[in-house]
């Protein structure tokens, strides 16, 4: 679905607007003044996204505002402890879990396509059960926020605080870009913050479960997703 349906030419001019603006006002803002900014901004029309890995962002986001949208894109292929942590963290913090999911299981899908499209063809997999449903999911949204970080990789090095998802004609938050592994760590110790308990299993970066291997000791984070097939993102982030 294209998300600029439903808003007029200079609606989408004022949000680019605001988007850059803030995204030079707040470079050196925290993390919760970043998400007070944009709950007071957009109000309900703002939503956290989530892989679940660990529930950092959505910990700051219900600070910033209790019961803040935090949405989870179930592709059908997570693992079981990743689904539990969703569970876990609808549970335990103040916000609004919604879950989104593909237009097709996998059931559906592999007959469709064949089994494991994963394997054979990880783009169209990633656009059939990432891609489409997140963007369905976010048109009722006029900004959303991410833990994407500047450390995790090179394609995420420019990652602004705040930015314009020119895509989805969205504003896009990044309220930790600018932190380390390092300060994710002190941040969970400090505030008991709910993890993916696979990250203290050998796994660094959490996705798919088969789209996800454990990393060797000094690989990279990254290291684990799409092994071997030559991607490093889903299509979420271009
Ligand atoms: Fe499919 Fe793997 Fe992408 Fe998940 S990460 S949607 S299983 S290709």
């Amino acid at each position: 679905m294209d998300t600029t349906t439903s808003r007029s030419a200079a609606r989408v001019e004022e949000l680019r607007d605001l988007a850059e603006r803030a995204g030079r006002e707040l470079e050196d803002a925290d993390a919760v003044d970043i998400l007070r900014w944009a709950t007071d901004t957009f109000g309900d029309r703002f939503c956290v996204t989530s892989s679940m890995e660990d529930a950092v962002v959505a910990h700051l986001a219900s600070r910033a505002r209790p019961g803040v949208d935090v949405v989870f894109l179930d592709t059908g292929y997570h693992f079981p402890e990743t689904i539990g942590t969703r569970d876990a963290v609808a549970t335990v913090l103040d916000v609004n879990v919604r879950t989104l999911t593909p237009a097709r299981t996998v059931a559906e899908q592999d007959a469709e396509w064949g089994p494991r499209l994963h394997e054979r063809d990880p783009d169209r997999c990633c656009a059939l059960r990432k891609v489409a449903p997140l963007e369905r999911g976010l048109a009722g949204y006029d900004a959303w926020a991410t833990g994407l970080r500047r450390d995790e990789s090179p394609t995420r090095a420019d990652t602004p605080v705040v930015g314009w998802d020119a895509r989805r004609a969205l504003v896009k938050i990044a309220p930790i870009a600018r932190w380390t592994q390092d300060d994710v760590a002190a941040y969970v110790a400090e505030h008991g913050v709910l993890t993916n308990p696979l990250l203290q299993d050998g796994y660094a970066s959490i996705g798919c479960a088969p789209c996800t291997r454990r990393v060797a000791e000094g690989e990279d984070a990254r290291a684990g997703r799409w092994a071997g097939l030559g991607k490093t993102e889903c299509g979420l982030h271009g």
